[in-house]
């Protein structure tokens, strides 16, 4: 482990990485850890030689225990190609990375993998956050493996299915009217000092987890995609893995060139896009987010707005909504062409590379990494 310290990404101000963190102190912002890392560190080859999975490559991996992390067997996540689907969209070359093959069946498990384990080697006994879902049963499961108490508000329209597992998993839940932006409103009035919140970029290591998924699609296909689709709400991952190709290039593993990064919103709440078609450096709040199947995408607002905007300028990608039936289509296109039973994230995603197919911004040769965050059976 190489961890040096945690820089806000807006102001810089640097965080000493062996105490507790939330926000930078100087301005709110989100934290983001730095390593020691150069050309010199480890190679790919070396990397590649390891057993696949989140903490292959412990030298950027925030753990002291880097490759003895405890684990439920998160990451290495197959890159499933596209089959039949691929065919009826006419990009030959698709590639469904499917998140759903997770511990806890969606991509939030690699996240809270990172987190939770900071939590345990930093001595926190009880983490809480607000979730739209996922989130949550993966902060409950990692929660149990390392013995810290997570509390959890979920907004009601929450799928039993999830509150069912967060509640097995011993989590404490209450459930609050509205979205996301909801529940954590309940939740900061009720927290007290000692809970520590382990909310969408409101703490360093989530992140940490998520960005390994970058790392993996170097590490199957050898180089970078042309285009990457993530369904972005709180945007953590995209802001991950935008962050784990500096890292690879700080690595020596790969130069300038940069997957051409979309993001993909509903469009009953489409802050980034409304912001990125309105050339804004941030996003304002969606008001009146109207409910979806897709409740991972029903996040008015993200802490890490501007982080998600730059990577998506820096890397010439742009940002798409999806409306509800072509999400709904395209849910069961990925389900009835391709097997994999997706959650209407990865459908939306399917919608959005559909679309850019047909205006041309996708071209027939482009390899096209599509990302589905979960399984369809947490959304009954
Ligand atoms: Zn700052």
């Amino acid at each position: 482990m190489s961890l040096r310290d945690l820089a806000c990404g807006r102001c810089e101000h640097s965080h000493d990485p062996h105490q507790p963190q939330g926000v930078c102190t100087a301005c709110g912002g989100p934290l983001l850890a730095r390593y020691d890392i150069g050309a010199e560190t480890v190679p790919l080859t070396t990397v590649l030689g390891r057993v696949p999975g989140q903490v292959r490559c412990p030298e950027t991996y925030p753990t002291n225990a880097g490759g003895t992390t405890p684990t439920l067997g998160e990451g290495a996540t197959p890159l499933v190609p596209g089959g039949r689907l691929a065919d009826a969209l006419r990009i030959p070359r698709l590639l469904v990375k499917d998140e759903a093959q997770n511990p806890t069946g969606s991509f939030k498990s690699r996240g809270m993998a990172a987190a939770m384990a900071r939590a345990a080697e930093l001595g926190l006994a009880t983490v809480c956050l607000p979730s739209a879902g996922n989130a949550g049963g993966a902060a409950a499961a990692y929660g149990a493996l390392h013995g810290i108490r997570v509390v959890i508000y979920l907004p009601d329209s929450t799928p039993a299915a999830i509150d069912r597992e967060c509640q097995d998993l011993g989590a404490d839940v209450v459930r609050v009217p509205g979205t996301i932006a909801d529940a954590g409103h309940a939740l900061a009035a009720a927290r007290t000092d000692d809970w520590f919140s382990l909310a969408t970029l409101r703490e360093p290591y989530r992140v940490e987890g998520k960005k390994v998924m970058g790392y993996e699609l170097l590490y199957d296909l050898g180089s970078l995609p042309d285009v990457i689709l993530y369904p972005t709400g709180g945007g953590t991952g995209l802001v991950g893995m935008w962050k784990a190709f500096d890292e690879m290039q700080a690595l020596g593993w790969i130069g300038d060139e940069r997957p051409r990064m979309v993001c993909v919103q509903t469009a009953g709440c489409a802050p980034m896009v409304r912001a990125f078609e309105q050339e804004l450096d941030t996003a304002p709040a969606w008001e009146n987010a109207e409910p979806t199947t897709a409740f991972g995408l029903r996040v008015p607002g993200a802490l890490g707005d501007f982080l998600i905007l730059r990577a998506l300028r820096a890397s010439n990608g742009t940002a798409i909504a999806i409306g509800e039936p072509a999400m709904a289509d395209d849910t069961s296109a990925i389900a009835t062409q391709l097997g994999l039973h997706s959650s209407p994230e990865g459908g939306a995603c399917v919608a959005a590379a559909r679309q850019l197919r047909e205006s041309g911004w996708i071209g027939e040769t482009d390899v096209v990494v599509i990302f589905n965050t979960g399984h369809a059976l947490k959304y009954l």
